[in-house]
């Protein structure tokens, strides 16, 4: 079999750490509320499907979460606030210079919202760095939904075993593999990198 020609990283927990209960630590401390009821009205909850999905925008997403949580900033404070919760995955972003210096085209691909992204580009110089974005807000559809696949397919004008996919969540693997890419669940850097030296690449 060819080697793949591109390469496609998941974001969240591939090359960047988050922790949502960051984001409930810091809304709770001065309303007094449980920091957990916090966190649950975010991480993975109908709200960030909503604000992720492009169905509601940033500004509707601030105001609907402050009035639930009594938050009474403004939203450039809520967005330092809610786009502070990364913590970069060295490997991995080593495995994308890497590729890049072999000339392997990579893209990110991710399910997201517009001020997790701002927040990565003013702060993490690795972003800069891959051929094309492909992100859940902007098309309007997430992960697993085969439409954002698509989407890639169109962006990197490529398809199949041309591509390489990596991964955290089973169901988004899974679903690139329906359509014929290789995939990679990611467990841990080590075995991932390990992985796209056996796809043939770098
Ligand atoms: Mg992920």
């Amino acid at each position: 079999m060819n080697e793949p020609r591109a390469v496609i990283f998941d974001l969240g927990k591939v090359l960047l750490d988050f922790d949502y209960s960051l984001v409930a630590q810091r809304l709770a401390a001065p309303t007094g509320r449980e920091a957990e009821q916090i966190r649950v009205l975010l991480d993975h909850s109908p709200l960030l499907f909503r604000l992720e999905s492009g169905q509601m925008t940033t500004d509707a997403f601030y105001r609907e979460v402050a009035a639930l949580t009594d938050f009474t900033g403004s939203f450039d404070e809520f967005a330092d606030i809610f786009g502070d919760i990364f913590a970069e995955i060295g490997p991995m972003v080593e495995l994308n210079a890497q590729l890049r210096e072999c000339g392997v085209p990579t893209f990110i691909f991710s399910n997201t919202n517009d001020i997790a992204v701002r927040h990565i580009r003013a702060n993490y110089p690795f972003f800069a760095h891959f051929t094309d974005y492909v992100f859940s807000y902007e098309v309007g559809a997430m992960k697993p939904n085969a439409r954002i696949y698509a989407e890639v397919e169109r962006r990197t004008q490529l398809r199949g075993a041309e591509l390489l996919y990596l991964d955290d969540r089973k169901e988004n693997v899974d679903a690139g593999a329906e359509r014929g890419w290789r995939v990679v669940h990611h467990e841990s850097p080590e075995r991932t990198i390990a992985a796209v030296r056996a796809a043939g690449l770098l």
